[in-house]
């Protein structure tokens, strides 16, 4: 199966697409994920991208298109993959409709997960990550803890940069302006799938798997 995750920063994309690549056995591509990792280890993709990601800017198309494309051509994802993260512009969506018709991938499903913006700035500035597991945890349930209760590791847990509150409104202006209008070119194809992301983490994903399961056989992207 092929998703395309999409909602705003803070929706909780990165907790389902990782709980639903693992229930569906494949694999989770986040956009942010490989960034981070990049920047942590200094490749050269992380060096282009560290400026624009700390500001909670968008790095640059040329470089995002290259980086979807080099992993959609892998074989791990021959049999599926849940894209977290992109398209986050007009161009990016178009790019990946162009993508998709090189690879004959005419399945993909879309699936929006949406909530308030008091809510999703509440839930941002109260989350760390883990250094060692990338897992994101409320603060709420971490306090007191030495040890990321996913992977054991000790002092690991850390406020990402783009999580701090001005950075997370400079995120959400750009959301708006940049990443909303995907949704209208999403919507031509009526295709979408929409999820309320404002339930428990359970029920969010029960509500996606139990939509794709109804849609299944739909076309998604032309
Ligand atoms: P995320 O974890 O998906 O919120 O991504 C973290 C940061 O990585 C974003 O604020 C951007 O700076 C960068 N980023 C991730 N995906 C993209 C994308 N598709 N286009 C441009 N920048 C991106």
């Amino acid at each position: 199966m092929r998703i395309i995750l999409f909602g705003s920063p803070g929706v909780g994309k990165g907790t389902q697409a990782k709980i639903i690549s693992n229930t569906l056995n494949i694999p989770h591509i986040s956009t942010g994920d490989i960034l981070r990792q990049a920047v942590e280890e200094q490749t050269p993709l992380g060096i282009a991208a560290q400026s624009a990601m700390k500001k909670g800017e968008l790095v640059s198309d040329e470089i995002m298109i290259s980086l979807i494309r080099d992993n959609l051509i892998q074989s791990k994802c021959s049999n599926g993959f849940i894209l977290d993260g992109f398209p986050r512009n007009l161009l990016q969506a178009k790019e990946l409709d162009e993508l998709f018709d090189q690879l004959k991938i005419n399945d993909a499903r879309i699936v929006i997960i949406s909530a308030n913006e008091e809510e999703i700035v509440r839930r941002l500035t109260n989350r760390r990550a883990c250094k060692n597991c990338s897992n994101i945890l409320n603060y709420n349930d971490i306090k007191g803890l030495t040890a990321c209760p996913i992977c054991g590791a000790e002092e690991s847990f850390y406020q990402r940069n783009d999580d701090k509150e001005d950075v997370i409104r400079n995120r959400l202006r750009i959301y708006k302006e940049a990443t909303e209008p995907v949704l209208t070119y999403f919507q031509d194809k009526k295709n979408e799938i929409y999820i309320n992301g404002l339930l428990t983490i359970d029920e969010v994903t029960k509500n996606i798997i139990d939509e794709l399961e109804k849609a299944k056989g739909n076309k998604v992207i032309a």
